[in-house]
């Protein structure tokens, strides 16, 4: 089969858009896709001058995601003085996997040339993932631990970082599957967040100036196009998955996303840009409701780290008591 766009062979069919793209031209709409998201989510607002660059901080977890989402934009703007690329790597304390992809982040890091820090769990609340597994006080599930203590990290140390804006590499079936479990839980609050944490452009965000905005440029290219561009460009991406992963919710939308796109190409796609409107539109209806009588949830410090919660202690706090 031929590449659409010249003469070369293709190496992939996307049953979604019907193209047959080569290896050149299926990097060229891999890239594009990535720069079209950046401007559309107004990523890079017009009166940035070089004397003040931004400072982008993108978590960094050495899976192909954010090995591939780190590489199309150091590419993109390193050119651009008004851009600084800072990577952040969390090591959880998971022997073997995260020492692994550790090493594709220093290697990425070097050969971009991009400024890069790494912080650990056990560095910064003296555990290890490895040993939360077993003692699971809370009968939870390890990413239901390892996700609070990896935003905790990644907030503060964004912040820490004066970053402008924390970028991760979400790709289009992460962002479809968790539009999809929001929905069937019922979930409008966690859809409204959802769209003040990563979405919409950011001068549209308001007044959200103690949290770094969030954003994620790579969401409109599906798991197996990063896989494969992650493979022909020959980036150092870690492809093992955790060895602690047990979200078997998760797993179950996954494997019905895969069928439905099987048989009705393009519905990932749909899905995604259906979700993002609708939590525009809950976002939008919520900051009202807040506006008018001022009955937003109650935020405070918490009484033993000082982050903003909803809470006396915060969830990271809580977890660390439960473990300790
Ligand atoms: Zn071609
Ligand atoms: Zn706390």
């Amino acid at each position: 089969m031929d590449c659409n766009r010249c003469e070369g062979e293709a190496i992939m069919h996307a049953a979604y858009s019907g193209a047959h793209l080569c290896e050149h031209h299926f990097r060229e709409s891999v890239e594009k896709r990535v720069r079209r998201r950046v401007r559309r989510d107004d990523l890079v607002p017009h009166d940035v001058t070089p004397d003040d660059p931004l400072t982008w901080v993108v978590g960094l977890s050495g899976g192909k995601d954010s090995v591939v989402l780190t590489r199309i934009l150091h590419d993109t703007f390193a050119e651009d003085p008004r851009i600084e690329l800072v990577g952040l790597t969390i090591h959880e304390g998971i022997e073997g996997y995260r020492d692994k992809s550790l090493e594709a982040c220093v290697d990425l890091a070097e050969e971009l040339d991009i400024r890069h820090e790494v912080v650990s769990y056990e560095e910064e609340f003296g555990i290890r993932m490895d040993d939360v597994v077993e003692d699971d006080p809370e009968n939870m599930a390890a990413c239901a631990y390892c996700g609070v203590f990896r935003r905790d990290l990644l907030s503060t140390y964004a912040e820490d970082l004066d970053a402008d804006l924390l970028l991760t590499g979400h790709n289009l079936d992460d962002e479809a599957q968790t539009a999809l479990m929001n929905f069937l839980e019922g979930d409008v609050a966690q859809m409204a967040k959802h769209f003040d944490a990563s979405l919409g452009p950011l001068s549209e965000r308001g007044d959200q100036e103690e949290f770094v905005p969030r954003a994620k440029p790579l969401r409109d290219v599906p798991e197996k196009e990063v896989a494969l561009y992650a493979h022909v460009e020959d980036l150092p991406a870690h492809i093992t998955e955790c060895p602690h992963a047990s979200e078997a919710y998760r797993g179950e939308i996954q494997q019905l996303l895969y069928d439905l796109e099987e048989n009705h190409p393009g519905t990932r796609h749909s899905i995604l840009s259906g979700y993002e409107e609708l939590a525009g539109i809950v976002a939008d209806d919520r900051a009202g409701e807040s506006e008018d009588d001022g009955d937003g949830p109650d935020l405070r410090e918490c009484a033993e780290c000082g982050s903003t919660t909803t809470r006396e202690v915060c969830r990271k706090c809580g977890l660390l008591e439960s473990l300790a």
